[in-house]
């Protein structure tokens, strides 16, 4: 059995994008959904885990597989949007364990998906937003973006930025040194 709250789901997602607005009748839909999980106890990354999702109401432009490296051809192999939440709540326990993204737009883009429609909402409550920690515990007003604030922190950007799984993955070593640093917050479990 898992220990309760030892386990944190760092999360970023990719969605479908285009340099400007979307083309009539396409909307901005998640693609990938990375998640490394942190062992707060070992302060080490145990998990490094990648769901490809096949969206909807829209297609992968140049533009978005510019960005972020994912290909139509490979999003089609991908599960549907209710099957990824399914799974981020079987296999990665997403409703019971505390999660953590950079800035607000993944757990945003999640209620956009899930509000109003049938895909249960797959997280519980307690969410940190990586980056609005890291501002307030070097006490900037304004944040940075991720690239930076690993420059900053002395991190080496593994992988490829914009790639969701690479992307878990170093906010995930950013989260491993807020928590070393004493900046990571106490957060309850469900609450
Ligand atoms: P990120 O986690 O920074 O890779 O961004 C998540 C998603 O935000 C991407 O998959 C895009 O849908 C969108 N996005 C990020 N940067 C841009 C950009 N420069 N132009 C358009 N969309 C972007
Ligand atoms: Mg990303």
């Amino acid at each position: 059995m898992e220990t309760y709250g030892r386990y944190l789901n760092v999360v970023d997602v990719e969605a479908t994008c285009w340099r400007g607005k979307p083309p009539p009748g396409q909307v901005s839909e998640i693609i990938e959904v990375g998640l490394t999980v942190v062992d707060t106890h070992e302060r080490v990354r145990v998990g490094k885990h990648r769901i490809v999702v096949r969206p909807q109401r829209s297609a992968v432009s140049e533009f978005c597989t510019e960005l972020t490296g994912l290909t139509q051809d490979e999003v089609d192999g991908g599960i549907s949007f209710a099957e990824a939440c399914m799974q981020l709540r079987k296999e990665h326990f997403a409703d019971s364990r505390v999660w953590a993204s950079w800035g607000d737009y993944d757990r945003k883009q999640f209620r956009r998906q899930c509000d109003g429609g049938d895909v249960l909402y797959p997280f519980g409550a307690a969410h940190v937003n990586v980056k609005e920690q890291f501002a307030l515990a070097r006490d900037w007003p304004k944040g940075v973006g991720m690239h930076r604030a690993l420059e900053v922190a002395q991190l080496p950007l593994e992988g490829r930025h914009h790639c969701g799984a690479d992307d878990a993955w170093n906010i995930a070593a950013l989260v491993l040194g807020m928590i070393a640093e004493r900046a990571w917050p106490e957060v309850e479990v469900g609450g």
